[in-house]
């Protein structure tokens, strides 16, 4: 089972959307968010942030390190390990994709009635586009895809 979370970055003018992977973290670990137009405020542990396409996540590492080890997780709690293995990671490969997927079904939406495999063909194409086009711009999660 996963959870999902939706954070604020630290000037509030962006949110991102992430993804519990098995509900090992509490949210909390997480402890700031950076938006490309805050990431100047990012002024804690470079050792314990993550960049993304111009995002910043910090993680609290020793608070993670508790909960890896009541799992008997024994590799480094680093915010590599974190993000990579989707303890606390992008729902779907960007801040923006919960969004981006919910525009994508709406706008296709008129087609089910009209087309279902038309709807069907368009969703998964546009969703591979949107997807290569996450890929060319560097996202880390996009690029393992
Ligand atoms: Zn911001």
């Amino acid at each position: 089972m996963c959870m999902n979370i939706r954070r604020s970055c630290r000037c509030g003018r962006n949110s991102a959307y992430f993804l519990l992977g098995d509900n090992l973290l509490p949210p909390e670990v997480l402890v700031n968010l950076y938006c490309p137009g805050c990431r100047d405020l990012a002024d804690g542990n470079p050792a314990a942030m993550l960049e993304d396409c111009g995002w910043i996540l910090e993680f609290d590492l020793a608070m993670a390190r508790i909960f890896l080890d009541k799992r008997g997780i024994s590799q480094p709690s680093t915010p590599e390990f974190i993000f990579d293995k989707g303890y606390l990671t992008w729902q779907g490969f960007s801040p923006g994709d919960h969004e981006a997927n919910t525009r994508l079904h709406q706008r296709l939406a008129p087609l089910i009635e009209e087309n279902l495999n038309l709807y069907l063909q368009t969703l998964k194409s546009e969703w591979l586009a949107h997807v290569a086009a996450l890929k060319a711009a560097g996202w880390r999660k996009a690029l393992t895809a």
